[in-house]
Order: structure tokens, then C-alpha cells, then sequence
């Protein structure tokens, strides 16, 4: 029997509604496990936490909605009803933590876990004053917000590696939330025709939307390995591409972006500069602190760089205490402006270390930028950048040269201050 007066599917046969409830019940179960085993083995992907507890609630919602038709109405209305649409506002605000871990890194902060959870703690419990066709629409309402701000957040804010999988989960979510808004319109239909026995329902409308909603479940599950899978790939490709103490890019890495960055620089006309950059008399520092000092001294200065460049700039760690910066779209001078800029932050930092002693540290920038016309090469623009570092080394150190064909051509020169 088709439900009337609302949009009905293109079904006939009723399907068997327990049968239907155990196989989702089930498989979310078998779900909550093979995420939860995934959390527990990566226990610093937090985002798989929340994708668990997500679940674990799904599954809770699951067995208390079972309870519809079997318990007595007065454990049923507060239970299936006010229990069951907030424990799906948690499972969706979980599921958001969840995304935002992925894509954000950022953890459950901001105002919409406060705001949802304050909605949900004082909506359910008022329910019990609304109409039956006000009270479902109002009692899946914050799960509905929750859904729409994971959209909207994997649609707006994924960045790659996550682009695809977001998108594609923001369709299934989309697609799962236009299923729970008509499954809510079909059931407030039922309930008010027939009554809370929900098991008797021979609807087959409310047993197709379980139907495609337990499907839609299992793209959900697939979603989360998916962004798992993402994730640890993307951390093994870092791993390849990586210095381990630094962070920064390794020579192979380097050598990969380079060619890259010339052949965009070449298509489009812009500019591309790069700086040589050179601790000043490291192995000193090793020898008067200790290796972990000047490991220190190391990360530090990466850090430093990064505050300083641009996102798209490039640092990759090219010797023991050697580093170039890529600068795609910058000219020679916006390059000698940051070089500057760099070496006189290096000069005045002083980075902590644990013998209490500040570690102060020097650096010598060579600068060189990529020729007009097509016909300079990585190898050639490397090494002018190096002849140029060399050239601030040799001119005495802490200072900024930069390299033209002709000769090294010196910036600044601390002596003259
Ligand atoms: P200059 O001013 O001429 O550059 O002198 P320098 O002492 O900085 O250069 P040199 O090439 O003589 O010494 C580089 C030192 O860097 C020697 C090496 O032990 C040290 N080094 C290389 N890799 C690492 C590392 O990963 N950690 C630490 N702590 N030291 C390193
Ligand atoms: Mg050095
Ligand atoms: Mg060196």
C-alpha cells in the first residue's frame, strides 16, 4: 500500500521489516568493528575515533528503534522517539568531527558541537508539547543541521589529497540526508494513520527507505576507510619526500617540484627565483653544544623558514646544514626583499634547547633567478644560486649575494652597519 499525499516510490511488494532492521543492525555492528580495530591500530588518526563513535551510536539508535512495536508504549515514546532523533544528532555531529580531523586537523572546537548539543539537550525534551507532524520534522532537525555542516565542510574546505573522497562522501551524505528527511515525512504519515506499532506496518515505502539507507550506510563505512586510506598514503608519500629531522623536502622531491614549477613558469611567463641558504660555522655549534643542539638548530630554523614563506614557496633540506627555498612567481627583487627579510630573522632569533643556553645561529643566502627565454636550465640556476651562497661564505659570511651570469654581486654586508 503506497502512503498518499506525499511523494510515494515505485514499489509494491512489502519486504520483511524485522528482516530488514537484524541484516542493518548486523552489518552496522560488524561496521563499529572493523573501524574500531582501524582506530585502535592507528591510534593518532583522531578523526577514525570519531568515525567509530559515530557508528558505535548508530548501532545503539539501531537496537533502541527495534524496541518500536515490541516494548510498551511508555518505554517506546521517550526512548524510540526522543532518545533515538538525539542520539542521531551525536552520531552526525561525531561524524563532522570526524571529516574536520581529515580535512582541518583541528578538533572539537568552535561554536557548532555547543550550539548542537544545547539545541538537541533542550528540543527533545519539549518534543513531548509539539503535534505529531511538528514533533518529527522539529526532532530531526539538529541531526539535519549536523549532516548539512559535514556537506558543507567536505564541499568547501577539502584540500589534497582529500578532494575526491570528500566530494564523493559529500554526495552519498547529501543523498543519505534526502532519504532521512522523506523516511521522517513516511513514518510521521504511518504513525499518525496507524499508530507507534511500527513492525505491523505493511507500508512498503518505510521498508525501501531502509533499504536504500542501509545501503547508503555501507557508503558510508567505504568513505571512512577510504579517507583512512587516503591518509596513510598520503603520510607514506610525505615519508618518501621528506626530510625525517626537518620536515622539509628531500633533494629527490626538490629535483621532481623544480622541473615542474620551470615548465609552469615557462607556460605561463612568470618569474621563478630560488635562495641557496647555508648555516654559518654549524660544525662549530655541533662541537660546542652536541649533535642534538644543532638538530635542534635545525628544526628550528625550518620552522622559521615556513613563517616566512608563502604556502605555495618551496624548502627542501639539500646538504647536512644546506637548504634551498623555490620561489614560484617571484621576481629577483621580491626574492632579494624575503632574502633579506630571512637572513635578519635568523640573526635576531635565538631557539630553546635544553641546557638552558639559547642557540644562536648565522646563515649565508645566495639568490638567482631563472632567465627570460626558455633557455636556462635547473642545473645552471642551481648552481649560480650555489655560487652565490659560496660567494656570501667567502665575502664573510651572514649576508645575502646574489649570482648574475657575470659575478656574484653582494647585498649586505654586516660589517657596514
Ligand atoms: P660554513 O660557515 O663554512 O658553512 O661552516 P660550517 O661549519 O657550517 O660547515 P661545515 O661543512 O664545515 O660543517 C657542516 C657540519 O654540519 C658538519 C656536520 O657534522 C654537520 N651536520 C651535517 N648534518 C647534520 C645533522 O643532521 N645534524 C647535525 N646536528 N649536524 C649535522
Ligand atoms: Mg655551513
Ligand atoms: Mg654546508
Amino acid at each position: 500500500m503506497a502512503v498518499t499525499g506525499i511523494i510515494a516510490l515505485p514499489v509494491s511488494s512489502p519486504m520483511d521489516y524485522h528482516t530488514l532492521f537484524v541484516t542493518s543492525l548486523v552489518s552496522r555492528i560488524l561496521a563499529v568493528i572493523v573501524l574500531s580495530g582501524l582506530a585502535f591500530a592507528n591510534r593518532t588518526l583522531l578523526g577514525l575515533r570519531w568515525f567509530s563513535l559515530a557508528l558505535l551510536l548508530w548501532v545503539v539508535r539501531t537496537a533502541i528503534e527495534m524496541l518500536r512495536g515490541q516494548a510498551p508504549l511508555a518505554v517506546t515514546i521517550p526512548l524510540c522517539t526522543y532518545g533515538a532523533n538525539a542520539i542521531a544528532s551525536f552520531v552526525y555531529l561525531a561524524m563532522f568531527l570526524g571529516f574536520r580531523w581529515f580535512l582541518l586537523r583541528t578538533g572539537p572546537r568552535g561554536r557548532l558541537v555547543p550550539a548542537l548539543v544545547l539545541v538537541s539537550m533542550t528540543l527533545y525534551p519539549s518534543e513531548i508539547f509539539f503535534g505529531l507532524w511538528t514533533r518529527y520534522p522539529v526532532g530531526t532537525l539538529p541531526a539535519l543541521i549536523a549532516g548539512f555542516a559535514s556537506v558543507h565542510l567536505l564541499l568547501t574546505r577539502a584540500r589534497q589529497p582529500f578532494v575526491v573522497v570528500a566530494r564523493v562522501t559529500a554526495f552519498f551524505f547529501a543523498l543519505f540526508l534526502v532519504f532521512t528527511g522523506y523516511r521522517t515525512v513516511v513514518l510521521t504519515h504511518n504513525i499518525a494513520a496507524r499508530g507507534l506499532r511500527v513492525g505491523a506496518w505493511p507500508d512498503p515505502q518505510i521498508l525501501v527507505t531502509m533499504l536504500v539507507l542501509m545501503i547508503l550506510d555501507f557508503c558510508f563505512v567505504a568513505s571512512f576507510i577510504w579517507f583512512y586510506v587516503v591518509e596513510t598514503q598520503f603520510a607514506l608519500r610525505q615519508q618518501t619526500r621528506t626530510d625525517g629531522l626537518t620536515g622539509a623536502l628531500n633533494g629527490r622531491a626538490l629535483e621532481v617540484e623544480a622541473e615542474r614549477e620551470m615548465a609552469r613558469c615557462r607556460r605561463n611567463g612568470g618569474a621563478l627565483s630560488l635562495i641557496v641558504l647555508d648555516i654559518d660555522y654549524f660544525k662549530q655549534l655541533n662541537d660546542a653544544r652536541g649533535h642534538d643542539a644543532g638538530d635542534v638548530a635545525l628544526r628550528s630554523l625550518v620552522c622559521l623558514l615556513h613563517e616566512e614563506l608563502r604556502l605555495h614557496d618551496l624548502v627542501a633540506r639539500t646538504g647536512g646544514e644546506e637548504f634551498l627555498i623555490l620561489l614560484p612567481e617571484t621576481s629577483l627583487a621580491a626574492a632579494r626583499v624575503l632574502a633579506a627579510r630571512i637572513r635578519l630573522r635568523i640573526e635576531q632569533s635565538s631557539f630553546g634547547y635544553d641546557d638552558g643556553l639559547p642557540i644562536c645561529i648565522t646563515a649565508s643566502l645566495g639568490l638567482a633567478e631563472l632567465a627570460a627565454g626558455g633557455n636556462d636550465t635547473w642545473l645552471a640556476l642551481r648552481r649560480r644560486g650555489d655560487a652565490a651562497m659560496y660567494a656570501a661564505k667567502r665575502l664573510g659570511r651572514n649576508r645575502v649575494v646574489e649570482q648574475t651570469e657575470a659575478s656574484p654581486v653582494l647585498l649586505f654586508d654586516p660589517g657596514e652597519r
